[in-house]
């Protein structure tokens, strides 16, 4: 017999190659203002870097390490730069990069309570504590008829509610027989595209989604909504969901949940909130207006992972009646079966939502929040908010720029009064530079440019800069 062969790391090489991956994303982080913003390559530069195909003998760590620089890096967008004020930010931290790199260490596939009791205890432990810590309704919390869970993104959230919402509405039918196309869902014309998309996944059908109309300052019309529901009605349709959003995408408007929830109670709708940014703002007591009218909710989500130093992925999802949720996607095929969840003592996480399996992903959320604490949190995002108030500001007292609306929280949107043309070569050439990177909307019709402080590293300096840098390339091109 041959001596046995291993092509393995072994635990030595490990420590030594996991060492010097520490290091080289220490020094990422330190160097990070060094690199352009928005990555320079063009289509297809990365892959044309890559060998046409894989190695037949393995490589040396060191050699692959090398190639980080070399291959990826160019290709990089460095979302985690503190001069990315684009999109909404994706951040995270020292506690959670460790926290994930735990995860891939303990390698738990926590789809049932008994594959890994932790997996789901903590989960459910951590998601309880942000119910304390935002001061969400105590329906969400696991003790109450509902709870919480984390899912991958606001966009899965959004399917698993409106999926039970389906089921709840037609006595769970749906499950059984498909949609018989009556079913109508509504949400904002600013609602984000995941709302849509969840229609289009979740057999309601896009012309079964109603965009509701949106007032000056971008927020759902509840009033409209009404409206729309009592044609609907009239044509014979079931009316059976509504999305809110605490928080737009394009301009951080902040839809009037009690007035909404209110017409959800009485038309017996399942009323769902995304707060998918800017839930992070309820961790500060004085942000907590977000969210009232939650108290009307029947499910809720927002995502650490944009805003609350949580890397991606981590998005909390509340329910308020868990059964519902429970019923729609419950499966339990033989070779599922186990003590624990006949006992029915226990939560298994694979029944309230779509894939069967999941990481541990709670363990990044934990570390974050006992990293930072409470207080530690609140500053940072306390701090946010007031740098780009700050912003809005500058742009106020500014002659030759004006705010396209009031920004409620971390988002300023903004332009230049020399109208869209002029605007669209500005953030071109901005982003070109490197410097910082800025995105775009349109709100109105017109050509609108956003500015979000939500990275971990941003600071004063580097608003002041972005700033500075905006005045003096639109001189540059007014000129
Ligand atoms: N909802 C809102 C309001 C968003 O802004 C976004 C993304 O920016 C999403 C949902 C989708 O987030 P996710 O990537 O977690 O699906």
């Amino acid at each position: 017999m041959s001596a046995p062969v291993s092509y393995h790391m072994t635990p030595d090489e490990f420590r030594r190659n996991g060492r010097a991956m520490i290091e080289w994303i220490a020094q990422y982080h330190e160097r990070i203002e060094s690199y352009p913003v928005f990555s320079r390559v063009k289509p297809g530069d990365v892959r044309a870097s890559l060998p046409a195909g894989p190695p037949l003998k393995g490589e040396n760590f060191e050699d692959m390490l090398g190639d980080i620089e070399k291959i990826i890096i160019p290709g990089i967008t460095h979302w985690q730069s503190p001069n990315f004020f684009a999109y909404f930010p994706s951040n995270t931290s020292g506690p959670a990069i460790l926290g994930e790199l735990l995860t891939a260490g303990l390698g738990v596939q926590g789809m049932l309570w008994a594959t890994s009791p932790a997996c789901t205890e903590l989960e459910t432990h951590v998601l309880d504590w942000l119910v304390d810590m935002l001061g969400l309704p105590s329906k969400f919390r696991s003790e109450s008829a509902g709870g919480g869970m984390i899912q991958d993104t606001a966009s899965g959230a959004a399917i698993c509610a409106m999926l039970a919402a389906r089921e709840r509405a037609t006595d769970f039918r749906s499950n059984q027989h498909g949609c018989d196309g009556r079913l109508v869902a509504y949400t904002s014309d600013q609602a984000h595209s995941s709302i849509e998309k969840a229609a289009m996944i979740t057999g309601i059908g896009r012309s079964n989604l109603r965009l509701i109309e949106t007032d000056e300052r971008f927020a759902f019309r509840p009033e409209r909504l009404a409206e729309q529901i009592r044609i609907d009605r009239n044509n014979g349709l079931v009316p059976f969901f509504v999305s809110a959003t605490v928080g737009t995408t394009s301009s951080n408007a902040l839809d009037p949940l009690p007035d909404i929830g209110a017409i959800c109670a009485r038309e017996k709708l399942w009323f769902h909130v995304d707060a998918a940014m800017s839930g992070t703002a309820a961790l500060c007591p004085e942000f907590r207006y977000i969210q009232n009218g939650l108290e009307f909710a029947d499910s809720y989500c927002f995502n650490p992972h944009k805003w609350m130093f949580t890397n991606f992925d981590c998005d909390c999802f509340y329910v308020a009646d868990r059964a519902s949720l429970i019923k729609t996607l419950s499966i339990l095929p033989e070779y599922l079966r186990n003590k624990a969840t006949e006992s029915g003592a226990v939560i298994d996480y694979r029944d309230w939502q779509i894939p069967l399996g999941r990481r541990f992903r709670s363990l990044k959320l934990w570390f974050v929040i006992r990293y930072y604490g409470i207080e530690g949190l609140q500053y940072h995002v306390r701090r946010h908010v007031e740098l780009a108030q700050e912003f809005a500001r500058w742009i106020s007292g500014s002659g030759d720029f004006e705010l396209v609306v009031p920004p409620p929280l971390n988002l300023v949107c903004f332009r230049h009064k020399r109208g869209d043309d002029f605007n669209k070569k500005l953030l071109d050439r901005l982003n070109e530079s490197g410097d910082l990177y800025l995105t775009h909307t349109t709100l109105n019709g017109r050509y609108t440019l956003r500015l979000v402080v939500g990275q971990t590293g941003t600071e004063e300096r580097h608003v002041r800069r972005a700033w500075g840098k905006i005045v003096a390339t639109a001189g540059e091109l007014e000129n």
